[in-house]
């Protein structure tokens, strides 16, 4: 481009602009390279590293805990005919003996509550 002829005001402001691109591209690109030696030191790869883990290990135990939440609603619900135990629980009200009719020993809700038999 030719200089700039600073009596036409269209030059002027246009070379401000340009001078202002340019700018902006050197900040940007700078930046970026700011970035990329900051994400690349040996801490933030560990922090990064340290931070998958864990997120995997927080994922395997709300995974696990499904399944053991999936697991006990299993349990929760007998299939066959059950004892008539009714206990009365001061956080989880009525509860219902979930073992068979004839079973020895304390009435059992499968859900973690006992109680003895009537
Ligand atoms: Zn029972």
């Amino acid at each position: 481009m030719n200089a700039p002829d600073p009596t036409n005001v269209y030059d002027v402001v246009g070379g401000m602009f340009e001078q202002l691109a340019a700018a902006a591209a050197r900040h940007r690109t700078e930046k970026e390279r700011i970035r990329k030696e900051r994400r690349s030191t040996p801490e933030a790869r560990r922090r990064r590293s340290d931070a998958a883990h864990q997120g995997w290990e927080s994922r395997r135990a709300r995974e696990k805990a499904e399944r053991d939440a999936d697991a006990r609603k299993e349990r929760h619900y007998p299939t066959g005919p059950t004892c008539d135990g009714m206990d009365t629980h001061p956080v989880a009200g009525e509860i219902f003996c979930a073992l068979d009719p004839d079973h020895n020993g304390d009435c059992d809700d499968m859900n973690g509550l006992t109680w003895p038999a009537p």
